[in-house]
């Protein structure tokens, strides 16, 4: 998938989840919508105030699963351990995510961002050990909360 940035039309959003092969239900749209235009992330309590309460909690995990697993989101650090989604801005695939940038936490407002630009040091060695995944979080104050 392309950078997704800015605001998306109905048509383009309804074409990438048929690209993902999610269905294209009214919530699903609304939800990718939701992500294309945050600049941080999102939890599933914060989703659920801005859908408004036609839409219960599994619907909403339902659909984050789905987004996460065809490439579309992925979970990133949260401060309170809930679990977060941003939206992916590298080809990400239903395969494999490759979303190895940093993660900034803002101590002021608990958003998570994406640092698209930081990559995270691949190691696969430590003496014994064997490293399987590697993350890089940085903590301090957002543009907001400075
Ligand atoms: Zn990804
Ligand atoms: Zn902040
Ligand atoms: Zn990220």
């Amino acid at each position: 998938m392309k950078a997704v940035s800015g605001i998306l039309l109905m048509a383009d959003l309804a074409s990438i989840l048929q690209q993902h092969n999610l269905r294209k239900t009214k919530f699903r749209i609304e939800l990718l919508q939701l992500f294309s235009e945050t600049t941080s992330s999102l939890t599933a309590e914060e989703i659920k105030k801005r859908v408004g309460k036609t839409n219960d909690k599994v619907t909403i995990y339902r659909a984050l699963d789905a987004f996460e697993k065809s490439g579309l989101i992925h979970k990133v650090p949260d401060k309170s351990n809930l679990t977060r989604y941003a939206m992916c801005h590298t080809n990400c695939s239903a395969h494999a995510h490759i979303d190895n940038h940093a993660h900034f936490i803002c101590t002021e407002c608990n958003e998570t961002f994406c640092m698209d630009e930081i990559e995270v040091p691949k190691m696969k060695q430590h003496g014994d050990f064997q490293i399987k995944t590697s993350n890089l979080t940085l903590e301090g104050n957002c543009p907001k909360c400075i």
